[in-house]
């Protein structure tokens, strides 16, 4: 298949897209990031690299980071992880307080944010600390991109924490009712820090390549984790990695992917590539406009979807 014919194809199209919807701006430090920015890259199992746009700058991978985090969790804790946190979609947006107060503070699922912070309180109760818990995660991703140099933006952080009440109120929710183990603040700074991350769609479908491949990055021949977490963690993504817009991306799109309110999306085609792709402005739901198009062109065009 010509992956490169294909993605100048998809780049044409997208084009009267790129300026529709809205830039997150909740996070202040994001408002200012300009729409009509678009990356899309592909790493396929050979090392091969095809992309369009602006595929090295990078941006904010925001909830992407989640599914770092959560693979990193899984592999610390195996089954014990589902005491506190379930793999069932959410059907409510990924900051919503509510399905948490009547499930008694269990949150649905690891990718919304209630499910994310009880899995980056898990990871500082392992890691001790939530120093040695940052740079964990860092060097994970680091490992799985062979670039020691991918880092956070400490103002995108600072800017989250200075709004971040009502990822504080889940915290807290949480903690009263017993499903949280650590300080609300420095943990909630720590998942802010991981959201934070900063990587180009080139960084990021290399990234991603380990859960299209049993857990096993087939460039570098490191195992990550076992076939069946990696296959678990795929689970969630297509049923999870949307919010509300979970069902819809799958019906349109049909690959497992994780989407941040930076604009990126992260997707699996399994056995054979990841996709990043990056677009800042948002649909209603939290998920890049012009990416998630962009992704369903490509499954359109090129038949690998899942289904
Ligand atoms: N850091 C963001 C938040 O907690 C992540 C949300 C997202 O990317 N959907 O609100």
């Amino acid at each position: 298949m010509n992956y490169q014919a294909i993605l100048d194809e998809i780049y044409e199209e997208i084009q009267p897209e790129l300026d529709k919807g809205k830039v997150a701006d909740y996070i202040p430090a994001l408002a200012a990031v300009e729409k009509g920015q678009f990356a899309m890259s592909l790493t396929l199992g050979d090392g091969s690299v095809y992309s369009v746009g602006e595929a090295s700058k990078r941006f904010s991978i925001q909830s992407i980071s989640k599914v770092f985090t959560f693979t990193l969790a899984l592999e610390h804790y195996s089954r014990e992880l589902y005491k506190r946190v379930g793999v069932e979609p959410s059907g409510n947006p990924f900051n919503s307080l509510v399905q948490l107060e009547y499930e008694q503070g269990i949150p649905r699922n690891p990718f919304i944010n209630a499910g994310a912070l009880v899995v980056t309180d898990a990871l500082i109760s392992h890691y001790k600390d939530e120093y040695n818990t940052l740079e964990a995660i860092l060097g994970f991703i680091r490992r799985l991109t062979e670039n020691p140099e991918i880092g956070f933006d400490a103002e995108v952080a600072r800017s989250e924490m200075e709004h971040g009440d009502r990822n504080l109120s889940l915290a807290h929710l949480m903690k009263s009712f017993g499903n949280f183990e650590n300080d609300v603040h420095a943990t909630v700074m720590t998942y802010f820090k991981h959201c934070a991350v900063e990587m180009s769609t080139e960084e990021l479908s290399r990234a991603f390549l380990y859960l299209a491949f049993g857990g096993t990055d087939p460039i570098s021949g490191t195992a990550f984790i076992s076939a069946s977490k990696a296959k678990r963690i795929n689970a969630v993504m297509l049923t999870c990695g949307h919010y509300d817009a979970s069902g819809e991306f799958a019906y349109h799109v049909g690959l497992p992917a994780k989407s941040g309110v930076g604009g990126g999306i992260a997707a699996v085609v399994p056995g054979k590539m990841s996709i990043a792709v990056w677009s800042p402005a948002l649909n209603r739901y939290g998920n890049s406009h012009a990416g998630t198009l962009a992704l369903e062109k490509f499954t359109t065009k090129t038949g690998l979807s899942i289904f």
